[in-house]
């Protein structure tokens, strides 16, 4: 018979909303894993949930409003909400005064990275279960990317004051996880099928800085918490890897080298953000001293596939029409290939607000403009060099018209697809998470098209 106790009783049910960037949703990660290690059902309507957690964004002024409204529109369908993530340690205690101001019965408020503050305000207004039937989790947690691949956060924070960033106000200094633990999670997720592991943190070659790269302990050996080990390490695990949010510091050229052997992925995400030096001592920008030009011609020395990804900002306050140019004239020399260009946009509470000669928001468009046309050239000769040559890709999705992968050379999200027809064979169909060899026969400036072989 059954057991009516066991079988009437619905566990207490958690709905989520997460919104931001990566980092955020390495934070709802964690989260929604505690709430399914402490048997919590997640639910995915604002109706079924007995309670709602919204992961906010503070970053930009659309984003706090997204932020806003997210929050109102589960106020409104459910009514008990807490709040976390950035837009609750926005400028100090400002952010959290917005939010309760407008929603002045949300549950909690907190900041990011705040997993434990988030589940002690959700027992006490949604005691946990106790049910050992439900206490099952997965090794590698709840994962909002799709199975195939996952973000690794490796710290949080920042040492760094660029004038135009308050994600250190936010997020406060860095504090880096030990190398064994991260080591750990990247293994675990393998096993759990993961195929690639996406690097992410604030200033991913500043890891282990604050630890002093104090020696950890991986699987019984000693090694430094220490960014050219943590690629060695990960680059053992025979899975593909990719660091985003490099510096060009002096050390990062040591991890070129396991790029060459393809240990890990030959991809660099590095936010130059501008070239000439006085506008990088206004931004007071990490490494800004470095003479890039050189550093990104040894790079392609040493490997000649490397890929390097960037963004820049334009119209920073001062920037003159000469200080533009040798912009351009950078990203004429650099070749890279892939940028994102952002018009400078105040945030709210940095310090490049008080800066002297704002640049008026027609010229900040028009440099934005003038960039991403020079870019597009580049990006697509770097993509029609890639005709013809058989690559290995990723797949992502498919359906019954076709596949979309991507290349080692393409993050997801950011960067660009490779699109293929599907065969009609059913057994050549790859699934999700499949790698398969490709051959290129088309391509535009941020895409490529190609067939299986
Ligand atoms: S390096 Fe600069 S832009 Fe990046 S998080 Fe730190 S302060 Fe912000």
């Amino acid at each position: 018979m059954q057991d009516e106790t066991f079988s009437a009783k619905r566990p207490p049910s958690v709905g989520f909303v997460s919104l931001g960037c990566p980092k955020a949703l390495v934070d709802s990660e964690r989260i929604l894993t505690q709430l399914k290690v402490e048997g919590y059902n997640v639910s995915a309507s604002y109706e079924g949930a007995d309670l709602i957690v919204v992961n906010t964004c503070g970053f930009i002024d659309s984003a706090v409003q997204e932020s806003l409204d997210a929050i109102g529109e589960a106020m409104h369908a459910n009514g008990k909400v807490i709040v976390t993530g950035c837009l609750g340690a926005k400028n100090g205690n400002e952010g959290k005064e917005l939010i309760t101001s407008l929603h002045p019965k949300v549950l909690a408020v907190t900041g990011p990275h705040a997993t434990e503050e988030v589940m002690q305000a959700v027992h006490i207004h949604l005691p946990k279960p106790h049910d050992p039937f439900i206490d099952l989790v997965p090794d590698h947690g709840v994962k909002l990317t799709p199975k195939h691949y996952a973000y690794l956060k490796i710290s949080e924070g920042c040492n760094h004051r660029c004038t135009f960033c308050i994600i250190p106000s936010m997020r406060g200094d860095l504090v880096s996880r030990p190398i064994g633990e991260v080591i750990r999670e990247a293994e675990s997720l393998k096993k759990s099928g993961v195929k690639e592991l996406l690097v992410v943190s604030q200033d991913t070659s500043a890891y282990g800085v604050d630890l002093k790269y104090r020696t950890d302990f991986v699987n019984g050996r000693p090694v430094k918490t220490q960014f050219q080990q943590l690629a060695e390490e990960l680059g053992e695990l025979g899975i593909w890897v990719r660091m985003h949010y490099v510096y060009p510091y002096p050390h990062v050229d040591r991890v070129v080298p396991l790029m060459a052997e393809g240990k890990i992925l030959p991809y660099l995400d590095i936010p130059f953000q501008h070239s000439h030096p006085d506008v990088l001592k206004r931004m007071k920008r990490p490494a800004s001293g470095e003479r890039n030009i050189e550093r990104i011609r040894a790079w392609r020395e040493t490997c000649p596939d490397i890929t390097l990804r960037s963004t820049f900002i334009t119209g920073f306050p001062g920037e003159t029409e000469d200080e533009f140019k040798h912009l351009l004239d950078f990203i004429e020399e650099a070749q890279l290939d892939r940028v994102g260009v952002f018009a400078y946009s105040p945030v709210d509470g940095a310090v490049a607000n008080a800066l002297d000669n704002p640049v008026p928001e027609e010229v900040k468009e028009e440099r934005r403009a003038r960039l991403m046309e020079l870019q597009e050239k580049i990006s697509l000769s770097r993509n029609e060099a890639k005709l013809g040559k058989v690559m290995q890709v990723l797949v992502d999705e498919t359906d019954e018209e076709g596949i979309v992968a991507r290349s080692k050379a393409d993050a997801p999200e950011i960067d660009g697809n490779v699109f293929i027809p599907m065969p009609e064979n059913p057994t050549q169909q790859p699934k999700p998470g499949d790698f398969i060899n490709v051959l290129i026969d088309d391509c535009d400036e941020h895409d490529l098209w190609g067939r299986i072989v």
